[in-house]
């Protein structure tokens, strides 16, 4: 046994098997034992508290450099830390420049590796005219690429048509890197939003009826037909309906390489939550009928969605208010929530187990993305861990929101499971309400 830095002892562990009474002992950054072991430099009654693997959010927008007036990786780094995250993989299209080669591949690993108190890992983009940069960004070590089927709210990062996406496969699945694709049909939305607006019809409805169900379905359709042909591996980012995982399941039946990201706030709010809230609630795709969320709910539960992100995409409070809601920015705030929301919408409205949860929030994560050392609560880990009272319910509160704009769809809302604690590799980084951490955080990338 090597020398203990750390000894947890009395909590329940979440294990991808189930839930686990054992002690668990930290040498250096790792997991050195689950079970009886000491002593250590530093022992944690932690008797009545939950351990969860950190979660590892896949999907975020934390626009540094460059938009850091927007959010920032300060900031939303300790957000996450104070949901119990220790991981994010930040998306490349809110930085400026987007991350579509490697010069910008670098400027952000630079400002992660200053500011972040959470480990990280970089999506690369996939647009019209870099296909010369992914080779490179692949060795650099990006986490996968991120593609537009429809507009992505910004100018610098293009939409690919189907040509682009599918040749744009092609290369990825040579370099053995995983494409994530926004499935929303152009061609649909685009039509529906020029017929609302020649109408003046832009109101929340207005909007909500511009983006359908089937504009999404048809998009996942098409994604997954390339990734048959290319066999790209295929993650589709923030499923929102039962029917759009039910065409991922469906295709996987058949060997295709795909799976499906859903997002808290499908499975927390519906539509009638973004009429009642506004802005804050306005997403793409948007929040959906209780109906549709139901059947999501069912196929999370019957092991058909492989990944939980928060898709956090937040904006200044200006670009929040506008009385034509096609024109707010689309993005909800959520990284601070993931694990709270998901145990209370998913353990105590639906008895859904904490394994499963931990599960979608951070072993698929590591197993779909290929980062063999985090994910899970087992020796030879990276001790990354979040302590949770199960017990304790609160109410979100505006002055406890650690975003650089402190808006969230969320505030008001009572929420069952307290982070007391979050571990990055065997050191505190939150801690009783307050971020313990400056830095710290480094790159993560896949392995081959
Ligand atoms: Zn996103």
């Amino acid at each position: 046994m090597p020398d203990l830095d750390l000894i947890i002892r009395g909590a329940t562990l979440v294990t991808p098997d189930g839930e686990v009474q054992a002690d668990l002992a930290i040498a250096g950054e790792t997991i050195a034992a689950v079970g009886d072991a000491g002593p250590a430099r530093e022992e944690i009654d932690a008797r009545g508290l939950h351990i969860f693997p950190g979660v590892i959010d896949s999907h975020v927008h934390f626009n540094d450099p460059g938009r850091a007036d927007w959010e920032g990786i300060d900031s939303g780094s300790r957000a996450l830390a104070a949901g119990g995250g220790t991981t994010f993989f930040d998306m490349p299209l809110n930085a400026h420049p987007p991350t579509c080669d490697t010069r910008s591949f670098d400027e952000k690993m630079i400002v992660a590796e200053e500011k972040s108190v959470t480990d990280f890992a970089l999506w690369g983009g996939l647009v019209p005219g870099n296909f010369d940069k992914l080779e490179q960004l692949a060795r650099r070590g990006v986490i996968g690429f991120k593609a537009f089927m429809s507009n992505s709210g910004i100018d610098d990062f293009e939409c690919v048509d189907n040509a682009t996406l599918k040749a744009g496969m092609k290369i990825c699945a040579q370099l053995g890197k995983l494409v994530a694709v926004h499935a929303e049909s152009d061609a649909i939305t685009s039509r529906l939003v020029a017929a609302a607006l020649a109408k003046d019809n832009f109101s929340v409805r207005d909007y909500l009826n511009s983006r359908p169900i089937h504009a999404e379905l048809e998009a996942i359709h098409r994604a997954i037909e390339m990734s048959r042909e290319t066999k790209c591996a295929l993650h589709i980012v923030h499923v929102s309906s039962g029917a759009g995982v039910a065409l991922i399941a469906s295709a996987q039946s058949q060997g295709v390489d795909v799976t499906a990201e859903t997002c808290p706030h499908y499975l927390a709010m519906t539509e009638d939550d973004v009429v009642k809230i506004g802005a804050l609630a306005k997403c793409a795709p948007p929040l959906r009928p209780k109906s549709a969320q139901d059947v999501l709910w069912r196929y999370l539960e019957n092991g058909f969605v492989k990944t939980i992100g928060s898709d956090h995409s937040p904006s200044p409070p200006d670009m929040k208010s506008n009385y034509n809601f096609f024109k707010v920015w689309g993005g909800i705030s959520g990284v601070q929530h993931t694990l709270p929301l998901m145990l209370t919408e998913g353990r105590v409205n639906r008895g859904i187990a904490t394994s499963v949860i931990a599960n979608l929030l951070s072993v698929n994560v590591a197993e779909r993305f290929k980062i063999p050392q985090k994910g899970k609560i087992a020796v030879g880990f990276d001790a990354d861990l979040a302590l949770v009272d199960l017990k304790q319910t609160f109410a979100v509160a505006k002055e406890d929101l650690l975003y650089r704009h402190q808006q969230s769809p969320y505030v008001g809302r009572a929420l069952t499971g307290r982070i007391v604690q979050t571990i990055l590799r065997g050191r505190t980084i939150f801690k009783d309400g307050k971020i313990t951490a400056t830095g710290g955080g480094k790159l993560i990338t896949p392995s081959k």
